[in-house]
């Protein structure tokens, strides 16, 4: 089995002055010296974009999007492309969020382009899948998954995936402060790993597949403990320095 780096990316979301965003940026850089082994990712809103770059600039710590848009440039007015990102150093964007899927209307083919426009761009997609509660109720949870994995691997290929990141969110999970056990989380990693590994093995291997929905230091390490779970997405938890780094030891 690959010796997978574990991940853990901050969703920050639309939180976040100016000041306040700049406390947590401190916070963070403080502790980064108690993370050995976990890959460190800050997804700030975009306008907090180029303060995360100045205060992580020659750390250890990444910095991402949390959306982009599939143009380079352009008449489309409010929207940031992937270019844009990269020029201020991002090195990871998130994409198809479960909401920018409900929310602002990101349908499986939109998501395949995201992906395709960040890669292009240069960054690594952190591809989001995950059911809602009903799904679940209707034992849909791998038709869905496997529905939102196919839209990419089918459209760019699944050598596409090999530099991507995916993260499995159980929508009833995120912001609810309902956790998916670390066995309900491991079966549907397992069964992302394997839909991939049919189409190829070494892909599969290497690809890191976090957990996300309300994962904080609490829970982190029996879920990252499981042997398909290779970090985590963080929401709520990632806005609270402290926390947010005790996930990330967990993930070590
Ligand atoms: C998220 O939005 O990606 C997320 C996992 O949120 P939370 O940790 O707050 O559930």
């Amino acid at each position: 089995m690959a010796n997978r780096q574990p991940i853990v990316a901050g969703n920050w979301k639309m939180n976040g002055s100016q000041a306040e965003s700049a406390a947590l940026l401190t916070g963070l850089k403080k502790g980064l010296g108690t993370v050995n082994k976990a890959k460190i990712v800050v997804c700030p809103p975009f306008i907090l974009v180029p303060l995360a770059a100045k205060e992580l600039a020659g750390t250890t710590a990444a910095w991402g999007g949390q959306n982009l848009d599939t143009h380079k440039s352009g008449a489309f007015t409010g929207e940031v492309s992937g270019p844009m990102l990269k020029d201020f150093g991002c090195s990871y964007v998130i994409i198809g969020h479960s909401e920018r899927r409900t929310l602002f209307g990101e349908t499986d083919a939109m998501v395949a382009e995201k992906f395709k426009a960040a890669q292009d761009a240069g960054l690594i997609p952190i591809l989001c899948v995950g059911e809602t509660l009903s799904e679940r109720e209707a034992n849909q949870t791998e038709a869905v998954v496997a529905r939102q994995l196919d839209a990419v691997v089918n459209t760019l290929g699944i050598a596409a995936l090999a530099n991507s990141v995916v993260a499995y969110e159980p929508v009833w999970a995120i912001g609810t402060g309902k956790t998916a056990s670390p066995q309900q989380a491991q079966d549907v990693h397992r069964f992302i790993r394997g839909r991939l590994a049919a189409k190829d093995a070494k892909v599969a291997d290497g690809m890191r597949i976090l957990y996300g929905g309300s994962m904080k230091a609490a829970n982190a390490k029996e879920l990252i403990g499981q042997p398909d779970i290779d970090g985590g997405l963080i929401g709520g938890a990632s806005l609270v320095a402290d926390e947010f780094l005790a996930i990330c030891r967990a993930a070590d």
